[in-house]
């Protein structure tokens, strides 16, 4: 039996599970990686580790001094557990519109959250962090969202993870966008050692980069208001654009055929992985990653018709 030396070292390395009870079109094999095992709850502790990490080692900061980070809430619990046991304090910047359970997870870790309107949306966060810093000495911004640590965090873990999985038999790499650091980072990994891998990206309706117009939706974490400047067309093979009405239908049928408690942006990640599977060869390989838990939405109805 394997002793784990506090908390910290049990990021990453996430179970990975194949789907066996949902109807997949021509025998196509989907596996999810479960990004919920990870001890803050998400695919974002994996950041959250290395961004604390990259302060301290780099002297961004004192070892009492301040992060502060604009978030849909995931990178804020990250960032929130990775200081657990060090002086630094962390302030997360969320639009008021994201769950409230990641928003009391974040104070329960001892981070600060200061709340944006929910119609400025990230744009507004970041602007509101950059005044803060501005108001504060010894802080830090990672600015996640501009921060070339955010792919490179996925390229060094899950991209391998995953490669070493499935000993490297993938055919199609599915992964939502909202910052878009978990799909670049892995998707590079994943095309520098299997160049023959399809790379697909998921966002929902109300994301841009299909050429749609920026507009409000229920499906939470992912979804882009602007291009990050780490964004790299040369790494995305195909964009779906998936409904909110298509992601929590699959949340639903997940969790009732494969027992699957996950959040909406893995409904969505299924719903591309599906239309992956519609036109795949038959018997092939299609790896997607499930962010989070359905349980920081429950507040949010993610089970329409379970009794509140
Ligand atoms: N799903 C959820 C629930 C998230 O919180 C995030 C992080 N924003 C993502 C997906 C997408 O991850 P990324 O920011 O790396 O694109």
């Amino acid at each position: 039996m394997t002793i784990y030396k506090g908390i910290h070292s049990l990021i990453g390395n996430t179970p990975l599970v194949e789907l066996t009870h949902i109807p997949i079109p021509n025998k196509v094999r989907i596996f999810a990686k479960l990004e919920y095992f990870n001890p803050g709850g998400s695919v974002k502790d994996r950041l959250g580790q290395s961004l604390i990490r990259e302060a301290i080692r780099d002297g961004k900061i004192s070892s009492s001094g301040t992060v502060i980070e604009a978030t849909a809430g995931n990178t804020g619990i990250g960032l929130a557990l990775a200081a657990v046991g060090t002086d630094i304090h962390v302030i997360c910047v969320v639009p008021k519109k994201f769950s409230q359970e990641k928003q009391i997870l974040m104070r329960a870790l001892g981070a600060e959250v200061v709340n944006t309107p929910t119609e400025d949306g990230m744009t507004g966060a970041i602007a509101k962090m950059k005044e803060l810093m501005n108001r504060k000495s010894d802080c830090w911004s990672p600015g996640q969202f501009a921060n070339q640590a955010n792919p490179d965090t996925y390229y060094h873990t899950l991209g391998p993870e995953i490669e070493r999985d499935l000993q490297g038999r993938i055919d199609i790499f599915v992964a939502g966008a909202g910052t878009g650091g978990t799909f670049m980072g892995a998707a590079r990994y994943l095309k520098e050692k299997l160049p023959d891998v399809k790379t697909v990206i998921c966002e929902p309706e109300g994301s841009i980069l299909n050429g749609g117009d920026p507009g409000p939706h229920r499906t939470e974490g992912i979804g882009m208001e602007f291009l990050p400047s780490y964004m790299d067309p040369a790494y995305f093979d195909e964009i779906h654009t998936i409904s909110d009405g298509e992601a929590f239908s699959y949340v639903d049928q997940l969790t009732k055929q494969e027992g699957l408690l996950v959040g909406s942006s893995s409904g969505a990640a299924f719903a591309a992985a599906m239309r992956e599977a519609e036109t795949a060869r038959k018997g092939a390989h299609i790896v997607t990653v499930f962010p989070d838990s359905s349980e920081r939405y429950l507040s949010k109805g993610i089970y329409e018709g379970v009794e509140q």
